[in-house]
């Protein structure tokens, strides 16, 4: 038989044990171009209490009932892709039970010779992935510069921290507790750890990036992101990766949603046309021309004496202007 953790219901807030109940059903056969598996190792990740929600996502919930997602490395018992054979190891989302029939195409062979294989869960695996990609890519940090990430003694974490490191940059680590903070500092080598679980989180971390932050990478929201948000040095990226504290909220936070952020990958970065000077050129080209062709139309809004510019300008914060406002100061 095959033991299953299912989804027995929905949780409302923090999932409890009554969320999951645990079933034994036959072992299923592979049909062509799958593969049976026996799992050695499964992968427990914070999206998965996404999955148990029945909101639109970017991955699709688990049903009432189903077998819970996840990572796994297994063992081939039987295969029908030509592939596979029995004995091989492999990568897959055979989830929460002790066999899986997965596709062959999904999985994908390990040699244990290499390294544990566990660690393709892990530091060879999605969540080192995660943070290398995260990092590198939309976090860009240059050498000289400050990285903060939250949950730094996880997964993810603490792969972000240790490539923070490799690239040059003071990294300050926010995790719970001083274990956790000994760690980030002792083992994995970063130039600071603060404690979000103690008192005046947000003057410790002040004390800790004496230069502001370049780089946010955030795992977590809630708390710790409103106590790095003010250290933020001009032109910071913020790789929003993962909001953990807020996964069991039941109502959206006030404020733009970092979920809708993460969830629909938006960039939303501020601007100052200032620095944009090198575009003028092409924007009087361009506009000169469309404005020309009457593809672009204006509407300006005059008035007419200096005098009257304070009044004029009161009327613009409260939307009494229509079109661009002018003060007509001499003809
Ligand atoms: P971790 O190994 O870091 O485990 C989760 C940790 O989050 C906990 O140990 C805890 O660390 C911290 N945490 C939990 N609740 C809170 C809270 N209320 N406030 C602050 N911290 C909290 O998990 P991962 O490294 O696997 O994941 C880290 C983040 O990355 C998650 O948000 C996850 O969803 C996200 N992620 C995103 C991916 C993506 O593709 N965008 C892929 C993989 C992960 P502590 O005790 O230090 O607070």
């Amino acid at each position: 038989m095959n033991r299953q953790i299912v989804l027995q219901s929905r949780p409302a807030g923090a999932p409890t044990p009554a969320n999951f109940a645990l079933v034994e059903r036959p072992i299923p056969e592979p049909s062509d171009g799958e593969v049976l598996t026996r799992t050695l190792w499964l992968s427990l990740d914070p999206y998965m209490r996404g999955r148990m929600n029945d909101a639109q996502s970017y991955a699709s919930s688990v049903p009432i009932g189903g077998v819970m997602v996840g990572g796994t490395v297994g063992a081939v018992v039987a295969s029908r892709d030509p592939r596979f054979s029995a004995g091989d190891i492999v990568l897959g989302s055979g989830g929460w039970q002790e066999y899986a029939v997965l596709p062959g195409a999904s999985l994908r062979k390990l040699d244990s010779a290499l390294a544990p294989v566990s660690l393709y869960l892990g530091v060879l695996g999605m969540p080192a992935m995660t943070a290398y990609v995260g990092l590198l890519d939309l976090g860009r940090p240059r050498e000289g510069e400050t990285v903060v990430v939250s949950a730094a003694s996880g997964a993810v974490g603490s792969v972000v921290g240790q490539i923070a490191k490799i690239k040059g940059c003071r990294t300050v680590g926010v995790a719970g507790g001083p274990d956790k903070c000994r760690y980030v500092v002792e083992t994995l080598g970063l130039d600071a750890c603060v404690d979000h679980r103690a008192p005046a989180l947000a003057e410790a971390l002040a004390r800790a990036c004496p230069n502001g932050v370049d780089v946010y990478f955030e795992n977590v929201g809630g708390a710790v992101q409103q106590a790095v948000w003010p250290l933020l040095n001009q032109f910071a990226r913020v790789p929003v990766c993962g909001l953990i504290a807020q996964y069991n909220d039941e109502t959206p936070r006030p404020g733009p949603s970092m979920w809708s952020v993460l969830r629909k990958r938006l960039s939303v970065r501020g601007f100052i046309v200032s620095d944009h000077a090198d575009r003028l050129d092409a924007f009087l080209h361009d506009m000169s021309a469309w404005v020309r062709e009457g593809r672009v139309k204006y509407r300006e809004d005059v008035v007419d004496g200096l005098e009257h510019a304070p009044e004029a300008f009161l009327g613009l914060l409260q939307g009494r202007n229509f079109g661009k406002l002018l003060v007509r100061v001499a003809s």
